[in-house]
């Protein structure tokens, strides 16, 4: 007799990026499907990490983290987010942008509470939300803008509809969310009295001289907003697992309740390296994007070249491409067939809907270093489809 799991995990959906990249260690391919994010960590992080491992910093801290990286944050969301926070009462570090978004919705929802998602969304998004019973709600935003109207959103609010998650950068499609879409935003969120969640872990990785715009900093949306961010993808340490939520102190200290309960803290010597890194000098910034333009570069010229139409990223490391006239019944089976044939894997378009609207896509990572992105991009170009 074998013992049932929970129904909550019986809910879950799949994630066909796992399944992806077990495929693709199969055959010994190059994995474009999962963003483990390639670039080697800053030395400054890595050295202040060590030297507080060497110092003793290793027991827990305080369940919302160190002093001197709530400082840091501070100071950096004025710089970089035009936010001014209270470091003791508005910031509460977390084990990673994920684990600060379960603590908030455990924290400010209830369960059968609807949450609207904007697709295509981040899978662990919709699978928090199922875990903790809300009731996932969606919006479809078409490519290639993904354009935010105002229509839209007012007719997806439903009577139990309670919070807004918006990821900008987004993952996957690449959106950056204008200040015209957070106005809407802000009018639709006061008319329902609805929570926002932004996760904005991609906020230093944008393109073409664009910039990232945290919807709290828009006036009327600071009160209801609890801003997501993270360091996995601005330093490079996508295993460290440290994050931090932004909010007003009532909300921020419900946050914090569920943080302790779930987490106790987040890895102490390791938050002393990233309050090392929010202060290094900006053409660390700069050159990350820089970097990460040259790949979106690379990736997409080639994607084009091989008949795989890319929806050109704003921000964020993936790539949506469109595929629906290669004629493969889903994105599944396309995403399979582009593996066996050149040896690269994506992850189907499909992972990123509630209905058919994916079938047509596949996403690639583009954060590997440039040879393998080349390389990549050789071998999608024989692709011929069978
Ligand atoms: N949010 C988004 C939109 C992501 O794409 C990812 C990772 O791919 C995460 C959060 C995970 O962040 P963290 O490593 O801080 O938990």
């Amino acid at each position: 007799m074998s013992f049932p799991v929970s129904r909550r995990i019986e809910n879950l959906h799949p994630s066909d990026i796992r399944l992806m990249t077990k495929a693709c260690e199969r055959v010994g391919g190059i994995n474009l499907g999962q963003g483990l994010g390639d670039l080697p960590a800053p030395a400054l992080v890595r050295d202040a990490a060590i030297q507080a491992i060497q110092e003793g910093q290793n027991t827990y801290t305080a369940s919302e983290g160190i002093a001197p990286l709530r400082q840091a944050i501070a100071r950096k969301l004025k710089r970089d987010n035009d936010l001014v926070v209270d470091a003791d009462a508005e910031i509460v570090i977390s084990a990673g942008t994920t684990g600060a978004f379960a603590a908030t919705l455990t924290a400010l929802l209830n369960p059968g509470d609807g949450v609207l998602l904007l697709e295509p969304y981040y899978g662990y998004h919709l699978n928090t939300l199922l875990l903790q019973g809300l009731e996932p709600q969606f919006l479809t935003l078409a490519p290639p803008a993904f354009s935010l109207e105002e229509s839209a959103l007012e007719a997806a609010v439903k009577p139990n509809t309670r919070a807004l998650v918006i990821c900008t950068p987004s993952n996957p499609s690449g959106k950056l969310f204008s200040s015209e879409e957070l106005a809407i935003v802000e009018r639709i969120a006061r008319k329902h009295n609805l929570l926002v969640i932004s996760d904005e872990i991609y906020e230093y990785i944008t393109y073409d001289g664009r910039r990232h715009i945290s919807p709290a900093s828009t006036p009327g949306l600071a009160e209801r907003t609890v801003s997501i961010m993270g360091f996995s993808k601005t330093f490079s340490i996508t295993g460290w697992r440290l994050g931090y939520a932004v909010a007003k102190p009532d909300l921020a200290k419900a946050i914090n309740l569920v943080n302790d309960l779930l987490y106790v803290c987040a890895p102490s010597p390791l938050q002393h390296g990233v309050a090392a890194g929010l202060d290094a000098p900006a053409d660390y910034f700069e050159k990350l994007r820089n970097e990460y333009q040259r790949k979106r570069d690379i990736i997409c010229d080639g994607l084009a070249a091989a008949g795989m139409a890319p929806f050109i990223p704003q921000g964020a490391y993936y790539v949506l491409a469109d595929i629906a006239h290669f004629g493969y019944p889903d994105a599944k089976t396309a995403a399979l067939a582009l593996l066996e044939q050149t040896g690269v894997a994506s992850v189907p378009g499909s992972a990123f809907y509630q209905g058919r609207e994916g079938d047509g896509l596949v996403r690639f990572c583009f954060a590997k270093d440039d040879q393998t992105l080349h390389e990549a991009v050789r071998r999608l170009g024989k692709f011929r489809p069978v």
